[in-house]
Parts: C-alpha cells; structure tokens; sequence
C-alpha cells in the first residue's frame, strides 16, 4: 500500500492557559494522499487551524506522531527540521496580512530562494517570472508592493511563494475565505490547475463546505479537536454518517463554491468551551441521538464503509 503524503498519527495538542487546559487536538489522525486535496471542515474553534500547524511543524505536539510520505517528522529540529520545510508550504486566509507591505512582490517572492540558497540571482529572477506567469500574473508585477494589487492578486502571489520551492503539499487555511465570490472561484480554479499541472496535494482548510466539496478528493469533518468522520468526497456529502456530519450538511444543500456558508445557528446548542470537554462523546450535548451511553463512552473511530470512517455508537 501507498505511504500517504502526509498522516497524522492519535495527534494531541494541548495548551495551558491561565483558565485551565485547552485541548486544542485530541487523539486525531488523518491522511493526504499524493495529489489529493484532502478538505478539513467545522466550525470555528473545532482544532482546523491547529491541524494546519501541527502539519506544518509549527507547533510540536504532546502525543501521536507526525509522517511526511512515511518518514517520522514528529521531533525534527533545527536543520534536519529546515530540510522538509521545503517540501510543505502554506498559504493563509488574508494575503495582505502575509505579505510584506515594504518588499516589492519580486522580492517576496525571491525570498525562499535565497534562505533556502536555490540559484543565482538571474536564475532567481527567471524563476520569480516565470511563477508570476503560472499563477496568472503579469511578469512586471515583480516590481509592484502588495498594496498595489487587488485582494485576488495578492492571494496569487501568496500561492506563487507558496510555489517557490516546489513543495508536494501546500496548506491551505481559509485561503480564500477573504476574496470576494467572483475572485475566490478564480483562485479556487487556479489552485486546481496548478494540482493538476504540478501534482502537489492540498490539506484544504475551510469552514466553507460547498468550497470544501469543490476542491476535496475526501472530507474530514472536526468538532471540538476530534475527527468525527471522514472519508471520500462523495460518500461523506451524499451519505454522511455521523449527526455533527449532517447537521452540517443540511446548512449548506448548495454544491457552487461559496453559494452558502456554515451557519453556526442550524446546529442546536453552543459549542461547548475546549477547556472542558463533555464527556464521553463530544457532540452529545448537541446530538438529537444521544443517549445514556453517549454521555458515558467515547465512540471510537471505526471504518463503516470503503475507506469512510465515523465516531458515533450509532452510525
Ligand atoms: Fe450522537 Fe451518540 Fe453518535 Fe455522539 S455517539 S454523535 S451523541 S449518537
């Protein structure tokens, strides 16, 4: 069997704040294939950013393991940690907080080059051009500063940075959640014809689910740091499995990119704080189903069909 590009192996991550611990991750594992898009969904505060950091080896973690294409990157420091950071780039939701407001776009975009010593200066130069073509940009916006640009070209350049270094997987985390509709399904586009042109993966970070479904291959779905469901595309939005899955579902019954947004409302109940947890299973004081042994037992995360895999006593 085919190592995935990236697997997270019953990750936990746990921060201590003055109000106690927040248990940010918990027991989470999850995989993106080679040239695959995986989509991560769920509401605001569920752990999705904190993936996208753990992914990234941004941020250590206090239990499971961490695996680039099969090898153990859990506790790589320093240079043997500099080594694989080529390899998984990033691209954040606000292109004008990402990019610096003083260095030209060609500077930003020389930048990985340089700290990562690939080329000489004219190769660099050449490299910097031809990028800016790939992603849809004009050679001379070399010369421009971000403020220069609109919304959408300043997401273009924070995917040809991204670029750079001709990573396997870039990290996508709310990327385009700050673009007007009519730029974001440009930059949606781009992005799969730059997987399709270049075959890199994408771990897709989004609390847009009709997005999510544009873009994915499969879908994990997280609630309160825990992988609830996941599985391929199809099988999760024609017949999810889990409750949280579904309730999530019939918020957004649009498959157009952005038609419709998560409502946080359509589920019953707040979402309960991360620095106490519920018992057993998460969602019970949310779930129509629960019952005595949902508030008692954590459901474990079992395959219920061909590679779809749900937490929930009653699935
Ligand atoms: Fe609902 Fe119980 Fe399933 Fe949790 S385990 S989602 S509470 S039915």
């Amino acid at each position: 069997m085919t190592e995935p590009l990236l697997a997270l192996r019953h990750v936990s991550r746990h921060y201590r704040t003055q109000g106690g611990t927040v248990r940010a991750l918990d027991d989470v594992s999850l995989n993106v294939a080679h040239g695959q898009t995986l989509g991560l969904v769920g509401e605001s505060g569920c752990g999705k950013s904190t993936v996208a950091r753990v992914a990234m080896r941004l941020t250590d973690v206090d239990a499971g393991e961490i695996r680039l294409d099969g090898e153990d990157i859990t506790t790589r420091q320093g240079r043997a940690l500099d080594d694989i950071r080529p390899r998984v780039q990033m691209v954040f939701q606000d292109p004008a907080a990402s990019l610096n407001p003083r260095a030209t776009i060609g500077k930003t975009l020389e930048a990985p080059l340089i700290v990562h010593r690939r080329g000489n200066a004219a190769a660099r130069r050449e490299r910097v051009a031809a990028m800016l073509d790939k992603v849809g940009l004009h050679r001379d916006m070399a010369h421009r500063l971000p403020h220069e640009l609109s919304g959408g070209q300043r997401q273009r350049v924070a995917i040809a940075r991204a670029l750079m270094l001709d990573p396997e997987l870039i990290v996508c985390d709310e990327a385009v959640s700050a673009l007007d509709v009519s730029v974001r399904a440009q930059v949606l586009n781009l992005l799969l014809d730059l997987r399709e042109t270049l075959g890199i993966a994408y771990l897709f970070i989004s609390h847009d689910l009709a997005v999510v479904r544009h873009m994915s291959d499969h879908i994990a779905v997280m609630y309160l740091g825990q992988v609830v469901e996941q599985g391929p595309r199809d099988a999760v939005w024609h017949s999810p499995r889990h409750p949280y899955t579904r309730a999530l579902m019939a918020s957004a019954p649009s498959a157009r990119p952005g038609a419709r947004r998560l409502q946080q409302a359509s589920i019953a109940g707040e979402l309960p704080s991360p620095l106490s947890p519920p018992s057993g299973c998460r969602f019970h004081t949310r779930c129509p189903h629960a019952t005595a042994q949902c508030r008692e037992l954590a459901p474990v995360f079992t395959e219920r069909g061909v590679d779809h895999w749900v937490a929930c006593h009653l699935a």
